[in-house]
């Protein structure tokens, strides 16, 4: 069994940020859904839709940049951080894809919502030393 050397620090999600997570990606699909989180390094405190821009929505994600700009200065405006970002695999499990290995970087969380199974699992990930790491979350009211 492999141990790992490096755990990435849990992270609060409440029940109504992965509500409306799941439901976005169900409303987005056969495409992928995005969008990005506000809150801190502890604590995901809200999900913000964006608009996919990518020129193939149904296989990859690109937030609005516009969008992004906006959601940044209002979380500023709140004392919060846009801390990550989220996007869906309508038909693939939770797992970062070669595409998201290739567009990763480090200290932003990644949450990505699988529906390949029929149910939704949402899990969150973090770029760390070229490897995706899970990010255990706490899943809270
Ligand atoms: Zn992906």
């Amino acid at each position: 069994m492999e141990t790992s050397v490096h755990d990435e620090p849990a992270v609060s999600l409440p029940a109504p940020v992965e509500a409306a997570i799941v439901a976005h990606a169900h409303d987005a699909a056969p495409a992928e859904c995005c969008g990005l989180l506000l809150g801190t390094a502890a604590a995901i405190v809200e999900a913000r839709r964006a608009r996919n821009v990518a020129s193939d929505a149904t296989r990859r994600y690109a937030i609005d940049p516009i969008e992004h700009l906006a959601v940044i200065r209002d979380a500023r405006r709140r004392r919060l951080d846009v801390v990550g970002a989220y996007h869906s695999h309508p038909r693939s499990p939770a797992r970062p894809s070669a595409t998201d290995a290739e567009e990763a970087f480090s200290h932003f969380l990644f949450v990505i919502v699988g529906l390949e199974s029929g149910t939704a699992d949402v899990r969150g990930w973090r770029w760390y030393e070229g490897n995706f790491e899970p990010v255990p979350f706490v899943r809270v009211k």
